[in-house]
């Protein structure tokens, strides 16, 4: 390869078109071919041209030609050997095999860093395993320059083989002899891998044209493309893999119902493009997207042919389908029904113009009027347009509060309508802007000066002009992209598939068509409206944030993109979004079908992809909710999207979500030590998520030992990015009686009281209804049933601990959006007399992921715990456990003061005593300023206890104050016990 000279070819003359340029060097690398001429006539001296944008490369006489895509042409005259040599080295360049993606790239440092840790050793060797095909043929590649050896290096059958030979061996080393347990284990994995199989039967049809003539650079280039499609392919697919065998224990903790299409979607996408040509000809099909009920079909499979589906209803499914939908649903068989809007709801579009709602346009009182008009009223609020639309419409941002934007006040982000025909989105955040503005008490006035707030009240302008002009449905941009396969174009990219964390993870979760109405565009953040939002929260990382949708009365926080998976940062979103027990917002609507909105993990609904919150949370650590505004029902009639022109109704839906929105912005000063008003739940800092089989633990960033009767292996879970705390993960330990967990903040111990999981051994849980199946977590069994209840044994709560942790692993068949069918834990106190509801589950979990219910105010008492699921819920549970735990707080020398809890649930709070080996005192303050506690403190002293028994102290707000020689700590206490039980 001597003639392959850095330094470049010496050539005769060069010639470009007609123009003969003279001798000169010819510079050949990896991007471009550039001529240095030895003397410059009327052209520059060095002229470059771009490899991408060749055609051919021929001999051509005593010259080498390349024919670029424009058809012009540059002639080269030299030696013969000078011709050969460049000729060869030239279409090297063309025919440069692409690069491994990162995630590849990084598979070696990573595995370099895991030595000595042999359970990450393992998962190394795993992923090592996967991956080694397509390495070992890169390498091979890369030292090869003839292109058919190149293509069989890339060997399609081959891959597929040694794909199907590692997903056996991942099945065999899990499922051990357990003959059925490796066939499901294998059924899933080649489930999860078989985008990997499509991309590689591409690969081979792109290598055989490529093969027909090796010099057709253009089929190289379509080879090369999908090469590259298959290293990102297996990149997702193993994040997806990953997750599955990380995951996995014993047995297979992901066994659920078919999904993602797998081979049987292979077929259907045949169908569909066969029913697509045959609609040819058949233009005239209605303008608009109706909303439509489908019965019997699998919803997976119409979200797998790129349907937008709204909501399911047992086997009906309801979606808001274009005319391209349409025709695919009847070209498919599949009886699909209008649904009515009902309630008077619907309005024509062209019809009388609307009431309340305001388009993005009216010059009198539309989006922008409206700013325009605010700003000029209040000198609070400054309108800032972040970006552009595709059709050219300010994306208006309304900062409300102090004019500049200081790096002192922590961010916040809301946005609305990122969907079109959202509109009770857009009217919610208007009077949002509104109540900010105006300030009408001191705890708003005090968040406005004091958090740098932008509202983004259409993020989707040119969609939410259209729905009131054009289609009162539409859901994504107006960007021309493509032609459907009746050669019509189609319009509009869904906005929120579209953001660049996990954009097209998988097909489920957004789609690839563009007549889809989750077509998640052609890369991630493609669109300008997209491209506004990352760029404005790389410019203002918001520390907290909302994107208004509608409907469904869900408060959804990331991840969206995977089944089961939980964020680090959950205490943050749980002490925000509550409960169904202790709920943030109210539905207070006329005869909602809901009485409060349901707070989950966006999966919990259905999974997606390119979603914003899983964009904000993973690439800013930002607290973002998606509040999915109403039930959509009023007294049986149905409105969906199309809430109510109305505006008592509108003003009744605002005040139902103000506290929410407040709440989250009260948050971004300090989310760690955030406590709810409204849900009564503080940040916890130390949270066991699971007991058995493994133990899973959220604790903050800085450093944690955790310990059982020995001290126990920890590693970082780094499958969702946490931004306060991170989740620790053991390897499988079984059940173990005690677990100690030590951070800088202090010790908290958990003790297992009861542990059940169906096994022959729990011999203490009675059950009826529900029966032992062999999907478990770990061992034998779990509980699985529709009807009927798992009931713990009676335990004693130890005296001194007032908190129980009800921990179990689960899965359920709810309805995606709906309230019911729920599963219900209760507890009783008075050995199964009464029982009393203290935690619950809806909407989606086909795998199992880890569920924990929180109970006080039992110490000393006798418990007993029950799931049941009383309209018919199927659920799967197991590994119940009722732990018991107690935080005691560090005692440092001259440290903070810091009580063991706060809020304080108990009848007690113990204080550690600041000032080691000092005498002095402590006092408490009520908020009126009136002494309520005061003890002498001995300077042997460490902790100290408040009985708030003993004087009957109710709940507020109280200030300690810790005192030694002139020295000073105060610490403010709220104590919120409740009545339960007492
Ligand atoms: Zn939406």
């Amino acid at each position: 390869m001597s003639e392959r000279s850095p330094s470049g070819f010496e050539v005769m003359a060069a010639v470009v078109g007609r123009v003969d340029l003279g001798p000169g060097t010819v510079l050949v690398d990896e991007e471009s071919v550039t001529l240095v001429l030895a003397e410059a006539r009327s052209f520059d001296k060095s002229i470059r041209f771009r490899i991408d944008g060749i055609a051919a490369v021929r001999p051509a006489g005593e010259s080498v030609v390349v024919v670029f895509r424009d058809a012009s042409t540059v002639a080269m005259h030299g030696s013969p050997a000078v011709r050969e040599a460049l000729c060869g080295r030239i279409l090297d360049a063309c025919r440069k095999v692409p690069e491994l993606t990162r995630a590849l790239r990084a598979m070696g440092a990573r595995r370099a860093g895991l030595r000595g840790d042999s359970r990450r050793e393992v998962k190394a060797g795993d992923e090592v395993r996967f991956f080694a095909p397509l390495l070992a043929a890169r390498k091979v590649s890369a030292a090869i320059h003839d292109p058919r050896e190149i293509l069989d290096a890339f060997d399609g059958p081959d891959l597929a083989a040694a794909l199907d030979a590692t997903l056996d061996h991942f099945a065999g080393s899990r499922a051990g002899d357990n003959a059925p347990l490796r066939r499901a284990l294998e059924a899933e994995l080649s489930e999860a891998a078989e985008p990997l199989h499509l991309a590689l039967v591409e690969l081979r049809l792109a290598a055989e044209s490529a093969a027909a003539d090796v010099d057709d650079l253009a089929a190289w280039r379509r080879w090369s493309a999908r090469l590259r499609a298959t290293f990102e392919t297996a990149d997702r697919v193993w994040v997806t893999l990953d997750a599955m065998l990380g995951t996995t224990p014993a047995g297979p903790l992901v066994v659920h119902r078919p999904k993602r299409g797998g081979r049987f979607g292979r077929g259907l996408a045949i169908l569909f493009a066969a029913a697509l040509i045959e609609a040819l000809g058949t233009r005239t099909l209605a303008a608009q997207h109706r909303m439509l009920r489908v019965v019997g079909v699998p919803v997976d499979t119409l979200r797998v042919n790129g349907l937008d589906v709204v909501e399911t209803r047992g086997n009906e499914v309801l979606i808001v389908a274009n005319p391209d939908d349409e025709q695919l649903l009847r070209s498919r068989g599949w009886a699909a029904t209008e649904v009515p809007f009902t309630g008077g709801a619907l309005r024509a579009v062209g019809a009388a113009a609307p009431v309340v709602y305001r388009s993005y346009d009216d010059p009198a009182r539309g989006i922008r009027a409206f700013v325009d008009s605010l700003t000029r009223a209040n000198s609070r609020v400054r309108a800032d347009t972040i970006g552009v639309s595709f059709e050219g419409r300010p994306m208006l941002a309304v900062k409300i509060g102090p004019p500049d934007d200081s790096p002192s006040r922590p961010n916040v982000f809301i946005m609305a309508t990122y969907h079109a025909r959202e509109w009770a989105a857009t009217e919610t955040s208007l009077r949002l802007i509104r109540h900010l503005a105006l300030a009408p008490d001191a705890r708003v006035d005090s968040l406005v000066r004091n958090r740098d707030i932008w509202v983004l009240p259409v993020a989707n302008p040119d969609g939410y002009q259209f729905t009131f002009t054009t289609d009162r449905l539409w859901r994504k941009n107006r960007r021309p992209v493509g032609p459907n396969a009746a050669g019509a174009t189609v319009f509009g990219v869904d906005l929120n598939r579209n953001h660049s964390y996990r954009w097209g993870f998988d097909n489920t979760g957004s789609s690839g068509s563009v007549t889809s109405d989750i077509y998640r565009g052609p890369t991630p953040a493609s669109e300008l409206e997209t491209k506004a939002i990352e760029r404005f929260h790389a410019d203002h990382p918001p520390v907290a944030s909302i994107s208004y949708h509608t409907y469904g009365g869900l408060l959804l926080f990331p991840p969206g993109h995977v089944y089961g998976r939980l964020p680090p940062d959950l205490s943050i979103f749980r002490a925000l979004g509550g409960t169904d027990e202790r709920p943030a917002v109210p539905d207070r609507l006329p005869a909602s079908s809901r009485t409060s909105y349901h707070a989950a993990p966006g999966w919990n609904l259905y999974t997606t992809n390119g979603e914003y919150t899983d964009f904000a949370y993973a690439t800013h650590g930002t607290i973002a909710f998606t509040p999915e505004l109403t039930s959509g029902v009023e007294a049986g009639a149905f409105y969906g999207f199309v809430f109510p022109d109305d505006e008592i109704r509108l003003e009744a839906l605002f005040r139902d979500n103000l506290p929410f929105a407040l709440d989250l912005i009260e948050s971004a000063r300090d989310p760690v030590h955030f406590r709810s008003q409204t849900t009564g739940f503080a940040v916890e800092p130390v949270v066991l998520e699971s007991a058995s089989p493994t133990v899973r633990l959220r604790a903050p960033l800085a450093s944690t030992t955790v310990s059982t009767l020995s001290p126990l292996a920890m590693r970082v879970d780094t499958t969702v990015p946490g931004k306060y705390f991170r989740r620790l993960l053991s390897d499988t330990i079984g059940r173990v009686p005690r677990i100690t967990v030590s951070t800088a903040a202090g010790k908290t111990d958990f003790t297992m009281l009861a542990v059940g999981g169906a096994e022959a051994t729990d011999t203490a849980w009675r059950t009826s209804g529900m029966a032992p199946v062999r999907t478990p977590v770990v061992g034998e069994n779990a509980w699985q049933g529709q009807a009927g209840f798992v009931r713990s044994p009676v335990v004693t709560v130890p005296a001194g601990v007032d908190t129980l942790s009800i921990l179990y692993w689960t899965r359920f068949d709810g309805a995606g959006g709906a309230p019911a069918p729920h599963g219900e834990v209760r507890l009783s106190t008075n050995r199964g007399a009464t029982w009393t509801r203290v935690g619950s589950v809806s909407g989606e979990a086909p795998v199992y992921y880890p569920e924990r219910t929180v109970v006080t105010n039992v110490a000393g008492k006798d418990v007993q715990i029950e799931f049941s699921s009383p309209d018919g819920m199927r659920w799967w549970l197991d590994e119940i456990s009722i732990v018991a735990h107690r935080t005691t707080p560090a005692l440092v020398a001259g440290s903070e003061l810091r009580p063991n809890a706060n809020p304080v649930r108990g009848d007690a709070v113990l204080f550690n005593w600041p000032f080691a080996g000092a005498s002095g005192e402590i006092r408490a303050y009520d908020f009126a300023g009136r002494l309520v506690w005061r003890t002498d403190v001995a300077s042997s002293a460490i902790t100290l206890q408040w009985d708030l028994r003993a004087r009957s102290i109710p709940n507020g707000v109280y200030l300690v104050v810790a005192q030694s020689q002139g020295d000073r700590r105060t610490f403010k206490l709220f104590v919120t016990r409740s009545r339960f039980d007492r």
